[in-house]
């Protein structure tokens, strides 16, 4: 390939540019507003159509083909090559409602991740109507004039016309490494994707700044082309759906084992016939297949993830809920987070004196010679935008800088010659400007990043005199004394270039031996609800600490307004942070209580990322900027603001917030534990029934054939499909639980299937429901004169009674689930504190419940096909109180954890 390369040709590049344009019918002043609806009704919107979305029919195979569904097809294989169809037609009912319901839900879960693209739309910076505009990308149109700047994603093929820009092409190529792309490097005879002057859709500008004439879009791009979309990114498993999917297996698992270990102890030791012992295996195996657990906690995430979208927290896998709920500690930036990021000019230091750019009568006493120079440079070296209704736009720095610069002085108007654009390493920007016949660098950024390039001060006759140290050390003060109030302060300051210099092409160049024109303090007031979020998060043992790329006293001003730090916090700049070993950095973590990281740069935040996971920790991470991203990946959560935030820190986080707030993110720590929390209730609820479904097949086998079995294997299955479903989908929506953020984080690797859950679940409510439950059947057995060992078979006497006693089983059971949902809605608090009523659809899911048993013990076609029979009052009135005993159990228990933990 490289001998096809021709090197670069110098050639006149406006010449082919003018071709381009005139082919595309547009103008380097872009299209109209009225003509690029025209073209936009002719080419469609700018985006990529998903192939292959005909997914449904292999999803919805997966369900039938799923390894514990293929278990139950083993059951029902072996019972009917026992013999006994009517049970293998029950289970093979059972795996085509169980895959019919998990379907469902995979489907629903799937849309709402999906319905969340809509919630974050990608924009674009274009030219319309000779008008810099922010259009949503799908807009874009052959034609039209990019404005591309660092952090943007690019959305359209183009043609560079103006600027150059670092670009990282790596999801065309894979190369992550950025390669520079100018609008005046010509490449010929290299592939397209290697020209130097053509930028893609899907790739993402990482520096600089450049216009660009878009030439295709939507399916014509070359991303269009190249991504074979048909292939879906995989959903990944989150680790609670991994960790449960163990569990499920172990406990299928064990039954199996059971289940095959018991046919020969039953048969040979308790003198059961093989028939009865296969019976007892399908049922142990049948009432033990946890197969209805996953989907329902894909839908509770689901159901999570909508539900933060609805506050503003916009998450990308639905795993970010559960780890959402674990978090401990919070990295946030301070501009824009913390504070409101609507930035104004408060004061402007000088040389002549300090005044307030609002108060027109201090500014006027400023010198003229010298505020007339700050203006103009405060003015050329920014980026905000007038709008056509007058409105300035663009960074909220530079927006208040240039509407300041008016009111200090008169503004000399400029024209830009180059640009070296603002990063957050360098932190600091500059312009090389021309007007007339003079040209000028100015130069505007963090004061601790201009004064060393300073080598002299205006003065108010507007003469430069040398920086001295004592002036130094008075302006450090100065600056200390602003930040302390909480100001972001800037330094600005010029360099006018003679005649016959060249125009420098370096950034170190350009910004060196300034001159210092003045500081500019600018106040940017805290969220008025981030207080209460920090109050909140502190209560829930979450720690907060502020990492940002303002000056240490500012963000510790701004940080203590709002309640982050109260003692005196521990400042680290990025300086001392580069020279702080890892092991320094992790005692610094784990010693200090307050820290504020002031002028980090974004390796300082990947650092501190991998600093605190390390120390076990789970991390979420506030970021904006373009290269913010390697740390956004880093923490547990990466979290991209909305609004402010580039779109490439919006890419690689799992989180976004919408609305850019603090207190979001606090609400969406409590979302996500909620969410946490209400899994686990539907597995405890889940695993609960394990025990009565089993118990009845042991007391059968157990005594040898002289008890009846008392649980049929039909009824076990309408007690595992009919009744278990409803409630336990609604468990996933029940509220908060009170106190959920009063309480510390859940460590990190800890088990959302435990040993208390699991002895409260089987041995406690699991034991008592199926106490109860047998007590009925015993109940209605002894009442009709029966003996152990007395014959219940079709046509002896006792047979009506069997089937009665059975039914009471049955109707125990569900009585006793009732009881557990109840019981299943908190973990400790008392059921009064949340309301009995409070959750309006598992009471939707009990009623259900007690209609079906309703039709089961009383509708003739169902107690054929199950063996049941219709109820006796006393029998209704024997099983009515079971919810209460179950429920009322456990709310004793509670009240005993209660009291134990006070
Ligand atoms: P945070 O990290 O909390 O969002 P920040 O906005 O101060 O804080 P950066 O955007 O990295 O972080 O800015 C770092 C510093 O660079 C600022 O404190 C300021 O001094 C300077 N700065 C910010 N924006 C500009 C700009 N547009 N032009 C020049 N200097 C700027």
């Amino acid at each position: 390939m490289p001998s096809t390369v021709r090197p670069t040709e110098q050639v006149r590049p406006t010449e082919h540019l003018d071709l381009l344009l005139r082919d595309l019918r547009s103008s380097r002043d872009g299209l109209s507003a009225r003509e690029a609806r025209r073209r936009l009704v002719h080419v469609g919107p700018n985006m990529l159509r998903r192939r292959g979305r005909r997914q449904w029919p292999r999803q919805l195979l997966r369900q039938f083909t799923h390894p514990l569904a293929l278990l139950l097809w083993a059951a029902a294989g072996l019972a009917f090559a026992v013999g006994i169809a009517p049970i293998a037609v029950a289970i093979v009912s059972v795996i085509v409602l169980n895959a019919a319901f998990a379907f469902v839900q995979e489907r629903h879960a799937e849309h709402a991740v999906e319905a969340l693209a809509a919630f974050i739309p990608l924009r674009a910076k274009v030219f319309r109507d000779r008008q810099r505009q922010s259009i949503d990308a799908t807009e874009l149109v052959p034609g039209d004039v990019l404005v591309v700047t660092e952090g943007d994603r690019i959305s359209a093929d183009a043609r560079l016309l103006d600027g150059d820009i670092e670009v990282d092409m790596s999801a065309l190529t894979g190369e992550s490494a950025p390669v520079s792309r100018a609008a005046e490097l010509l490449d010929i005879d290299v592939p397209l994707l290697q020209a130097r002057d053509v930028i893609f859709s899907g790739t993402v500008c990482t520096g600089g700044e450049a216009t660009a004439v878009v030439y295709a879009t939507g399916m014509r791009t070359e991303l269009g082309r190249i991504a074979s979309l048909s292939e879906r990114v995989r959903p990944e498993e989150s680790p609670l759906e991994r960790q449960v999917r163990r569990v499920a297996w172990l406990i299928a698992g064990i039954s199996v084992l059971l289940g095959a270990a018991f046919i020969p102890i039953a048969v040979l030791g308790a003198g059961l016939s093989f028939l009865n012992a296969v019976i007892f295996a399908v049922g142990l195996l049948v009432g033990n297949v946890p197969e209805g657990l996953l989907p329902v906690i894909t839908l509770a995430l689901a159901i999570g993830v909508r539900r933060l979208a609805q506050r503003g927290a916009v998450v990308k896998r639905l795993s970010a809920v559960e780890t959402l709920g674990s978090t401990d500690v919070i990295c946030t930036d301070k501009t824009g987070t913390l504070t409101e990021n609507r930035m104004r000019v408060t004061a402007i230091d000088t040389s002549g004196g300090t005044a307030d750019p609002s108060d027109e009568s201090a500014t006027a006493a400023l010198a003229p010679a010298l505020v007339s120079r700050l203006s103009t440079a405060m003015n050329a070296c920014s980026n905000a935008h007038r709008t056509t209704s007058g409105d300035l736009i663009g960074d909220a720095t530079d927006v208040a800088v240039s509407a300041a610069a008016a009111t200090v002085g008169a503004v000399t108007e400029v024209t830009r010659v180059r640009q070296f654009t603002f990063d957050s390493v360098r932190k600091r920007m500059s312009t090389v400007d021309r007007s007339g016949v003079s040209t000028a660098i100015h130069v505007k950024g963090a004061p601790e990043s201009i004064l060393p390039r300073c080598t002299a001060e205006l003065a108010p006759d507007g003469r430069p005199t040398p920086l001295t140290a004592e002036r130094r050390a008075e302006l450090e003060k100065l600056i200390d004394d602003r930040a302390d109030a909480g100001f972001r302060v800037l330094a600005i300051a010029d360099r006018p270039l003679s005649e016959f210099e060249p125009i420098p092409g370096t950034a170190p160049e350009a910004e060196s031996a300034l001159t210092l024109l003045g500081l500019v303090s600018i106040v940017d007031p805290p969220r008025a609800e981030v207080a209460e979020a920090v109050t909140r998060c502190r209560t829930a043992g979450i720690r907060i600490i502020v990492i940002t790329g303002d000056h240490g006293r500012t963000a510790a001003a701004v940080a203590r307004q709002v309640g982050i730090v109260r003692a005196e916090p521990v400042i680290v700049t990025g300086a001392e942070l580069d020279r702080m070993n890892e092991d320094a950095l992790d005692r610094l973590l784990d010693t200090t209580g307050e820290l504020i990281f002031a002028r980090a740069s974004p390796e300082a935040k990947l650092r501190i990322a991998d600093a605190l996971r390390a120390g076990g920790h789970v991390v979420a991470m506030t970021g904006d900027g373009a290269n913010d991203a390697p740390a956004l990946r880093s923490a547990d959560i990466g979290i991209a603001m909305g609004r402010s935030g580039t779109d490439v820190a919006r890419e690689a986080s799992t989180m976004v917030l919408t609305d850019d707030n603090f207190a979001t993110l606090a609400a969406a720590v409590a979302a996500g534990r909620r969410s946490y929390d209400n899994i686990r209730k539907f597995i405890f609820y889940i695993f609960a029934h394990a025990t009565p479904e089993v118990l009845p097949f042991l007391v059968f086998a157990l005594s040898g054939g002289t008890v009846p079995l008392p649980l049929t294997v039909p009824l076990l299955l309408a007690f595992d499909v009919g009744t278990e479903t409803l409630p336990a989908l609604a468990l996933g929506r029940e509220r908060a639980e009170p106190g959920i953020m009063r309480r510390p984080p859940r460590p990190r690797h800890e088990a959302v299937i435990r040993g208390p859950m699991l002895v409260r679940a089987w041995l406690f409510l699991g034991v008592l429901c199926a106490v109860l439950a047998l007590g009925g059947f015993f109940a209605v057995l002894l009442a009709a004169g029966w003996h152990p060992g007395d014959a219940t078979d079709a046509g002896t006497p006792l047979h009506h009674a069997y089937r009665q006693a059975i039914t009471v089983m049955f109707a125990g059971m569900v009585a006793g689930q009732i009881g557990t949902a109840f019981a299943a809605r908190t973990d400790r608090a008392a059921l009064r504190s949340i309301g009995a009523f409070s959750n309006p659809m598992l009471l939707w899911g009990i009623a259900f419940e007690l209609v079906l048993t309703a039709f089961i013990s009383y509708f003739p076609p169902l107690q054929y096909v199950l063996g049941t029979a219709a109820l006796a009052p006393w029998m209704v009135a024997l099983v009515l109180p079971f919810p209460v005993v179950v429920w009322g159990a456990d709310e004793l228990r509670r009240w005993a954890v209660r009291r134990r933990t006070l």
